[in-house]
């Protein structure tokens, strides 16, 4: 699909569903079948503007969104053929007005503040400035985009799409400071008194711990070595040896196995489920494939060791057992150990969110009151710190969810 004539003929195949099954499917509730049908009349600008109603990313969406298992997952065109392939059109159709922004509310005179400019931090910021808000944002970082510019591979994400995305954030008069951490260079408690409410999606900058013993084999977390503001994929290649284990299957897990497949390492990829079963992109999955990375399933990973030399990570395979209820559980399957030679381990079994942005506050998370509420009613958080899937469309729709609320805050 290259040519507007390409994005009509797609959006002739959408049977314009009643009960839009791929619209229920989306985290976002994007409004497809109006979308299809502005394209199919050639109707770009007026796809686009549908879109804006439901979502501020759609650049970003359209690429990475894992839409197999979502709204093309659930397309009708699943039992008739082949699906609409509703991420690139979407992608295609913001490519057609890259620096376009939203239409945006006079100025209401209040004062919003984002901490953390990654997918939910991004929205937000978005949302509140076309409601007519001040919107002042901090990050971290050097650049926006936390884990979209941090941990996603350059083969994986064009990082340029971010340079359009930050025309757009400046066009809307978002004011970015970048390189602060809240809760180190500046305490959150001292922002607080500036604004009207507060955003806070610093995304998951924590590994979470790996419970293997390791005796002596190298462990490091994907979740780090990924990282560009610590690494470059020529330290990686010093840093590491030539065989890898790689434990989990989720994005992080398949990113991770794929740069160092493209450094030369020979990577094996161990995931106590089934393949079927995992987090990660079906076409991340079959990418590590093509690209001769080994997936054993089924395998929990239980101790490393060294002998005459050899270094090796001992796994028991494993079973899924489904009770009468349908809820699964995963059982060893005893006497099945068996060893996968390897130089070095890597974790990449998820990442959790630092309270760093909250030192020197008493704030506490209120998920009774909402799943982005804090004991300050003025301030809010989201991204993955409230998602379970920690998916960019789930950290999208936080920002704008939470920004429904942001609205409400008062001094
Ligand atoms: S489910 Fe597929 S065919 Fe039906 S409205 Fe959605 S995109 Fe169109």
């Amino acid at each position: 699909m290259n040519t507007r004539e390409d994005f009509v003929a797609e959006a002739r195949r959408c049977l314009q569903c009643k009960n839009a099954p791929c619209v229920v499917a989306c985290p976002a509730h994007n409004p497809i079948p109006r979308f299809m049908k502005a394209v199919r009349e050639g109707g770009f600008a007026e796809a686009k503007t549908i879109w804006d109603e439901t979502s501020v990313l759609p650049e970003i969406c359209g690429r990475l969104c894992q839409n197999e298992t979502l709204c093309v997952g659930h397309c009708t065109m699943n039992k008739l053929g082949a699906p609409l392939k509703i991420g690139e059109l979407e992608a295609a159709v913001s490519d057609l007005f890259p620096l376009d922004i939203p239409s945006m509310s006079p100025p209401n005179g209040r004062r919003h503040l984002v901490i953390g400019l990654g997918p939910a931090g991004l929205s937000n910021a978005m949302e509140m400035a076309k409601m007519g808000y001040f919107v002042d944002a901090i990050d971290a970082n050097p650049d926006l985009g936390g884990a979209l510019i941090n941990l996603i591979p350059g083969f994986r994400f064009d990082h340029r799409i971010l340079e359009r995305i930050r025309h757009k954030v400046e066009a809307m008069g978002i004011r970015i400071q970048y390189g602060v951490e809240v809760g180190k260079t500046v305490l959150l408690s001292e922002l607080l008194p500036r604004y009207d409410s507060v955003f806070i999606a610093c995304g998951s900058d924590l590994p979470q711990g790996a419970e293997i013993e390791t005796h002596g084999v190298p462990l490091w977390y994907a979740h780090d070595l990924l990282d560009r503001q610590r690494y470059q994929p020529s330290d990686l290649k010093e840093m590491l040896g030539k065989a890898v284990a790689v434990v989990g299957l989720g994005n992080v897990a398949v990113d991770m196995a794929r740069v160092l497949v493209r450094l030369g390492k020979r990577v094996t990829i161990v995931y106590r489920r089934s393949v079927n079963e995992a987090p990660a992109g079906r076409h991340e999955i079959q990418a590590a494939r093509d690209e001769g990375i080994e997936i054993r399933e089924l395998r929990l990973p239980r101790s490393c060791s060294i002998a005459s030399g050899k270094r090796s990570l001992l796994c028991d395979r494993t079973a899924v057992v489904v009770a009468l209820d349908g809820t699964k559980t995963i059982e060893t399957v005893p006497g099945s150990g068996e060893r996968i030679e390897l130089d070095d381990l890597v974790y990449a079994t998820g990442q959790r969110s630092s309270d760093t942005v909250f030192n020197g506050t008493d704030l506490v998370l209120r998920p009774d009151l909402s799943p982005y509420s804090t004991s300050n009613p003025n301030v809010f958080v989201g991204g993955d710190r409230v998602n379970r899937h920690k998916r960019i469309v789930d950290a999208m729709v936080s920002g704008i969810e939470a920004a429904k609320l942001c609205q409400g805050g008062s001094r």
